[in-house]
């Protein structure tokens, strides 16, 4: 195993995956885990109605707004945020703490401004974390990502352009780029800051 910069008596720092939207990040977390299935990801906690085919405790924990706003009055959650105006989403704080004392590597996939949240709580808590950016191979691929099928008014497009540009500039808030050119070498590259920061022999 290689030196480990951030030793402490809780083993490796959270790491918090972000980037813009549309640049992979679930996939290059699914690739991970597919490989490294002693990674922990995170599961949200949401007020939302459950999918079909959805499991609770798998892809959310589902309770209700009374539930969800009695724990967020309580700290219970590291971030929490509204999503369309409708439903309530939150990242339960103490399973991240349980996982990173047991030196589980322990993951959390979030957008950008839920990163930012992110930042501040931990910050206060005196949590450590890395914040990984996952960024695009470049401008132009974000945007062939971001417009799909191309079934967008001129409208719409310009908004994701802008939005595009606008969330690729946030990459210098975070401490460590990840460039998606491929979903395996992103994840082989997610693998290489886990295991350095986790202490594992990479190898
Ligand atoms: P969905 O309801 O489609 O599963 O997710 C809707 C949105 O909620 C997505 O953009 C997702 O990123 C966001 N989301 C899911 N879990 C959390 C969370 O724990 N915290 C925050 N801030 N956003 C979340």
């Amino acid at each position: 195993a290689g030196h480990n910069s951030s030793a402490s008596s809780t083993g490796g720092r959270l790491i918090v995956l972000t980037g813009p939207t549309a640049v992979g990040k679930g996939t290059v977390e699914a690739a991970l885990l597919a490989k490294h299935p002693e990674v922990w990801v995170s599961v949200s906690a949401t007020t939302r109605d459950p999918r079909p085919g959805e499991v609770n405790g798998v892809n959310y924990w589902f309770m209700s707004e009374s539930e969800f706003l009695r724990k967020e009055q309580a700290g219970e959650f590291l971030e929490t945020a509204v999503v369309h105006g409708m439903a309530h989403y939150g990242t339960p704080l103490q399973p991240v703490l349980d996982h990173l004392a047991a030196k589980i590597p322990t993951i959390l996939e979030i957008d950008l401004q839920g990163a930012r949240r992110v930042k501040q709580q931990a910050a206060a808590m005196g949590l450590e974390v890395v914040y990984v950016f996952i960024a695009p191979p470049s401008y132009d691929e974000l945007v062939r990502r971001l417009v799909g099928r191309g079934t967008e008014t001129e409208e719409q497009r310009k908004k994701r352009l802008e939005t595009a540009k606008v969330e690729l500039a946030a990459e210098p808030e975070f401490d460590v780029t990840i460039v998606n050119n491929t979903v395996e070498q992103a994840a082989d590259d997610l693998w290489q800051v886990i295991a350095q920061e986790y202490g594992i022999d990479a190898d």
